[in-house]
């Protein structure tokens, strides 16, 4: 082991779920884990020193934070960061998951259209609107439906691309299912290309990630994609 890997074993595992850590060991393994720095810091040293961040940008800005409409607003967003909408950088965050032995024998598809997926695009912290469809077929263990939903929202809720966020929602549901036949589709409006830069508000970008039979069998695919 790498003196730096054997620091993050020991900075994240003892406070993590089993399920946590080895959705987070799957990640760092596949390369796929969002370029993380334990800074050590607790959430009240983050609040607050977001908090003075952004009293620095809204002044540099020109704004008036006397003004009581937005004396609080540094507060506010250092808040929204940690708990809310970056709440995903923190693996104690992670859903609690009950994986289930498959004593039913379901051996059928189950995808879940339409899950509701709010994130925040990296290069830009603004928001990433859109709808992720997910779909498994059970081998050895099933899971419970809202967990699906409850993984994509862990996820979405860190700094992203698009792109990512698909893989790392695939390769989490593959390690705690235990099969490699897992499908994710993302399809999301980018505030970055509709509220600036090229002002674009009707084009949607779709992203896909296939495991297993979804990318080996063909109507398997074609059932997942259609
Ligand atoms: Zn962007």
């Amino acid at each position: 082991m790498t003196p730096a890997l054997a620091k993050k074993n020991i900075t994240f595992s003892h406070t993590l779920s089993p399920e946590a850590a080895s959705v987070r060991q799957a990640l760092l393994d596949k390369g796929l884990e969002t370029p993380l720095v334990d800074n050590g810091l607790t959430r009240d040293e983050k609040y607050l020193k977001i908090a003075a961040a952004f009293t620095d940008i809204t002044q540099t800005l020109g704004l008036d934070l006397t003004d009581d409409s937005l004396c609080d607003t540094p507060s506010r967003i250092a808040r929204m960061y940690v708990d809310e909408i970056f709440s995903g950088l923190d693996y104690s965050h992670f859903p609690k998951i009950a994986v289930i032995a498959n004593k039913m024998q379901v051996e059928e598809m189950v995808q879940i259209d339409d899950i509701g997926l709010v994130s925040t695009c990296e290069h830009h912290f603004v928001t990433i609107d859109g709808t992720a469809k997910v779909a498994y077929i059970p081998g050895n263990k099933i899971i419970g439906l809202s967990k699906i939903n409850r993984i994509v929202r862990f996820f979405a809720q860190r700094p992203q691309v698009q792109e990512r966020l698909t893989q790392q929602i695939l390769v989490a549901l593959q390690t705690l299912l235990e099969t490699e036949d897992v499908a994710v589709s993302i399809n999301a409006v980018h505030y970055c290309v509709k509220s600036r830069g090229v002002m674009d508000g009707n084009s949607r970008t779709r992203t896909t990630s296939l495991g297993g039979a979804f990318k080996e069998t063909p109507s398997t695919r074609a059932e997942f994609l259609n």
